[in-house]
């Protein structure tokens, strides 16, 4: 019997890199999918093929996570379509990345508002069924980052540290609830994140990690289903890191 049968989950960022192994990570665990994704369209419409593939009941839904009805009608399609929902897995994220002294009130805006802002906005719209329900798990992709601090990432660190702030309150408030709430922080993980940047970056990168390589998306993935799942059951309001080492 797979682990995730008959649970719903939703991911944001869907389309690409971590979403997208989460994704499918949870559709082979037997989860129904309900994903969503920003300007991908046949990145989206790829992926739903892909799970269809996997026998994983799914739903696309392009949706700015920065926008709060939007949410809303993330959470009304879900409801609607499969009555519940399991798994929140708030994933979607981006990078301004600039020094403080180059960065615009609009660098600053854009990416606090997405990633600190979308988690509120997508969690806010969910907390009142897993509420209901008195069960639900939400997993919060944050990032090294928002842990040690990396230069030319006040906006993303500041976002990616509040994301953590928010899941351990959170998961104080809701704990009675039988909601569980935890945060994953990777480190270098080979995306579209990463892959922009020069070649000597990753390299100079790739040397400052002691297991000298880049994470693969399936290896949060994997993760984000282990706290998701039963097996974690007595895991709340904890980070973990997926780094190769390189917060040590
Ligand atoms: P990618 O850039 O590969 O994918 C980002 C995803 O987020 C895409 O699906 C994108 O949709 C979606 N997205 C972006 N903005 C919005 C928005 N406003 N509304 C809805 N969806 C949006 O990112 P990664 O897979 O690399 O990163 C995933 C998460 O992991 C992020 O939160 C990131 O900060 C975090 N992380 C990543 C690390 C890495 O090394 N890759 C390291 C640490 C943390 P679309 O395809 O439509 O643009």
């Amino acid at each position: 019997m797979k682990e995730f049968k008959g649970k719903t989950v939703i991911v944001t960022g869907g389309s690409r890199g971590i979403g997208r192994a989460c994704c499918l990570e949870f559709a082979k665990s037997g989860a129904n999918v309900v994903f969503t994704y920003s300007k991908s369209k046949e990145a989206a419409g790829t992926l739903e093929k892909e799970l269809l593939s996997l026998e994983a009941e799914c739903l696309s839904i392009q949706a700015d996570i920065c926008n709060y009805n939007q949410c809303r009608n993330v959470i009304e399609k879900t409801v609607e379509k499969f009555q519940k929902i399991d798994v929140l897995v708030n994933n979607a994220g981006i990078v301004k990345d600039k020094a403080l002294v180059m960065m615009t009130l609009d660098d600053w805006k854009q990416v606090t508002d997405t990633n600190l802002g979308g988690t509120f906005n997508m969690t806010r719209a969910t907390i009142t069924t897993l509420l209901k329900q008195k069960s639900g798990c939400i997993v919060n992709i944050s990032s090294v980052s928002g842990l040690v601090g990396l230069a030319r990432q006040t906006n993303y660190s500041a976002s990616k540290a509040g994301i953590i702030g928010f899941s351990k309150s959170l998961a104080k408030e809701v704990a009675a609830y039988n909601i569980r709430v935890n945060v994953i922080c990777p480190g270098y993980i080979k995306t579209d994140m990463v892959n922009s940047l020069k070649d000597k970056v990753k390299d100079e990168i790739i040397k400052s990690i002691p297991v000298n390589r880049l994470g693969e998306p399936k290896e949060v993935a994997q993760l984000c289903v282990f706290l998701a799942s039963d097996k974690a059951g007595y895991i709340s309001g904890d980070v973990v890191k997926i780094d190769g080492g390189l917060a040590i």
